[in-house]
């Protein structure tokens, strides 16, 4: 039986730990504001990957997670931005 981990309770932990950080979105640099609507304002706070998990991010990793606005995070989502490919500092 399979769970959707962003179901899971250590993704819940991660979301509210990255949450209390209080950093601006990391795709535009502004302030997101925690009074509004969470689960549908345009500017609330999401949790983004900075390696996308399509390409083998790490869904509960701390250090791959990273503060967005949900319409940043959206949008980054929905266009396919070419990127230089991430070269790993460690091959362990
Ligand atoms: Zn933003």
């Amino acid at each position: 039986m399979l769970v959707n981990p962003r179901n899971g309770r250590p993704y819940r932990r991660l979301v509210d730990a990255q949450r209390a950080l209080g950093l601006p979105c990391w795709i535009c640099g502004h302030n997101i504001p925690t009074t509004v609507d969470r689960q549908r304002h345009p500017l609330a706070f999401t949790l983004d990957h900075l390696v996308p998990l399509s390409r083998g991010g790490d869904l509960l990793a701390p250090a791959n997670a990273r503060s967005a606005h949900r319409r940043c995070n959206s949008a980054r989502g929905n266009r396919t931005t070419p990127r230089p490919p991430q070269r790993a500092s460690r091959r362990w």
